[in-house]
């Protein structure tokens, strides 16, 4: 997979450099390893747990070869992903059969929120979907115009009330469009302002209220957007966001332009999050659904 090709190049190929010349896993290979893991932001907590699993394997079959490392590596991180990521899509299924399925998407700004909407929009759209936009982010002039261009480049409705309106009153109204228009999801984006954390728990409080006020049951989704190349920062607002609401699934954008996949490992481990889509290019087709064997295939092969 070309979008992946970095992260794949990176932890595989520092693996193999750690090894060279050895032929056993000891002490030191275990060292080498714990320090690779955490330079591809898998994150300590999530790296300590790998690098104990390995290590009872190791105490336990006494003599483990370099060259079972990878194959062992490998299944500790499936499991480590599967824990959480229990469901692999097969395709861009909706996360509830309710009509209108309505889909709220958070975090913060530049991680490719905007992006993500349009393309998951225009997946659902080739699907003969009918898609409503809903413009939550009224604090930027540039995201409410962005989205618009989006619904435009997908072929989808959009909802607006400008700039400086009310998030919660067009979340709201957004829901009331969908049900009106006989539309099967509305994707409503939010501010993804985190100045303190009692005010995005207020904010996304109030919305998830105003949803589900307009809509019994809604949101049926709750998706956190996250930048793979941000590193720890990715890992500060998912503990924000998730400590905010009830976050349901992840999106883990720009993964093409990283060398440190794993991110999406340690994340879904502490955070207890699926990962429902990757983000692996600019392009509206750019989206994938996270399939995690071929994800952790792609760190190895
Ligand atoms: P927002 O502020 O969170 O809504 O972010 P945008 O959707 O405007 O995206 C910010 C920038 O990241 C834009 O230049 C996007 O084209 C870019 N972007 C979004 N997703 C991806 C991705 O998966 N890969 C790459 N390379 N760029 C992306």
């Amino acid at each position: 997979d070309k979008g992946l090709e970095k992260t794949k190049s990176n932890l595989f190929g520092k693996i193999t450099k750690a090894v060279a010349g050895k032929s056993t896993v000891d002490d030191e290979v275990l060292d080498e390893l714990e320090s690779i893991l955490i330079s591809s932001d898998v994150g300590l907590d999530t790296t300590v747990k790998i690098i104990d699993r390995i290590e009872q394997r190791v105490r336990r079959d006494k003599y483990v070869t370099t060259k079972e490392l990878n194959e062992l590596l490998r299944d500790e991180i499936v499991q480590l992903l599967a824990e959480h990521n229990t469901v692999d899509l097969e395709d861009y299924t909706l996360p509830s059969a309710a009509k209108p399925c309505i889909i709220l998407v958070v975090g913060v700004n530049g991680v490719g929120k905007t992006t993500t909407i349009g393309k998951l929009a225009h997946q659902y759209k080739s699907q003969g979907k009918k898609v409503v936009l809903g413009a939550g982010d009224t604090f930027r002039a540039a995201a409410v115009d962005q989205l618009k261009i989006w619904s435009e480049r997908v072929g989808c409705d959009f909802y607006s009330k400008g700039m400086q309106a009310d998030p919660a009153a067009v979340a709201f109204e957004t829901v009331q469009y969908a049900i009106q228009h006989n539309c099967d999801v509305a994707i409503i984006d939010t501010a993804g302002r985190l100045h303190t954390k009692i005010n995005l728990m207020n904010e996304l409080s109030k919305i998830r209220r105003s949803v589900s006020k307009s809509l019994d049951g809604a949101p049926h989704e709750v998706l956190l957007v996250l930048d793979a190349t941000t590193g720890q920062n990715a890992f500060e607002q998912a503990k924000h966001f998730t400590d905010a609401t009830d976050v349901s699934a992840l999106a883990l954008t720009k993964l093409d332009g990283t060398a440190k996949g794993g991110v999406a490992i340690g994340i879904s481990d502490q955070f207890k999050v699926p990962i429902k889509y990757i983000g692996v290019g600019e392009g509206i087709t750019q989206l994938q659904i996270f399939n995690k064997r071929a994800f952790v295939e792609s760190l190895f092969e």
